[in-house]
């Protein structure tokens, strides 16, 4: 029996878990950090909550017997890959990282490329006074001093304060539609969006959105990393595993 570990949190992570879950000499574990309360728990075993950094992952990758591990967590979780990356190594356990293709600017686009959540912060109010937040319920507090604009948040969860003074928050959890996106923008009558570069299908609606309305958008990018052999779907995360004695 083959046992693959796959770093999770991400549509890719499900879907790789579900592939490997149907494969009969395979036992795949995921783990997810525990952020979120009621989670899309992946198919197969589920470990939840963190290591304590990389000398706990390595231990775990040997006393569970781990053939290989898959990092399919988030575009902007550097941590838990860097984590990975050490951990690895050091069991002598390969590693592969899916990562989805960042957002794809086309004509009509009207961006704003920064490297923080704080930068983007700085760009408002010159570039719109109501926005649509959709960077997630972390680092919030980046634009709790922005006084002078509406603030559409957007999160799974509940965000931790501070926040800024006027904003409503929205619990929701995606994939959206185009056509519900354009109905937020113009039911808060919003004109600006900010967003991580986190690409993918699941995230495509709000650009989309933002362009059929002509909004600009705060495009933040994503955490420098460290070199690990990448792909950027399942697909070849499956036929890597294959190489590896697995699926
Ligand atoms: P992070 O900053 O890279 O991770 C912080 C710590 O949380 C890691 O050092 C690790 O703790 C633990 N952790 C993170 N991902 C884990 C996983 N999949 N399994 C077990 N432990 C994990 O990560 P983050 O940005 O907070 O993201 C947390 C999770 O949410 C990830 O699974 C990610 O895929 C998902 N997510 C993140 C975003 C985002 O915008 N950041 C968006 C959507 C989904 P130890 O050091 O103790 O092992």
């Amino acid at each position: 029996m083959h046992s693959v570990l796959v770093l999770g949190g991400t549509a890719e992570a499900r879907e790789l878990a579900a592939a490997l879950d149907d494969e009969p000499a395979i036992r795949v574990v995921s783990t997810l950090a525990g952020r979120v309360v009621k989670p899309r728990l992946p198919a197969g075993e589920v470990r939840i909550g963190g290591f304590g950094g990389p000398d706990g992952l390595a231990t775990y990758l040997q006393d569970q017997q781990i053939g290989a591990v898959i990092d399919a967590t988030h575009p902007f979780a550097a941590r838990m890959s860097a984590s990975a990356q050490i951990a690895c190594r050091r069991a002598g356990v390969p590693l592969l990282r899916v990562e989805r293709p960042p957002f794809a600017r086309t004509a009509g686009d009207d961006w704003r490329r920064v490297a923080t959540l704080e930068e983007a912060a700085r760009l408002i109010p010159a570039t719109g006074r109501r926005v649509f937040l959709t960077t997630g319920r972390q680092g919030l507090a980046a634009f709790a001093a922005v006084d002078d604009a509406f603030f559409l948040v957007r999160c799974v969860d509940p965000p931790q304060p501070p926040l800024p003074r006027d904003h409503e928050l929205l619990l929701s959890r995606g994939p959206f539609t185009l056509e519900q996106e354009l109905q937020l923008i113009d039911r808060h009558r919003l004109d600006v969006l900010v967003t991580k570069d986190s690409g993918g299908e699941h995230t495509q609606a709000k650009i989309d959105a933002a362009r059929t309305r002509k909004l600009p958008v705060i495009v933040v990018a994503r955490p420098p990393r460290s070199a690990t052999p990448a792909v950027a779907s399942v697909g070849e995360a499956l036929a890597w595993l294959r190489r590896h004695g697995a699926g």
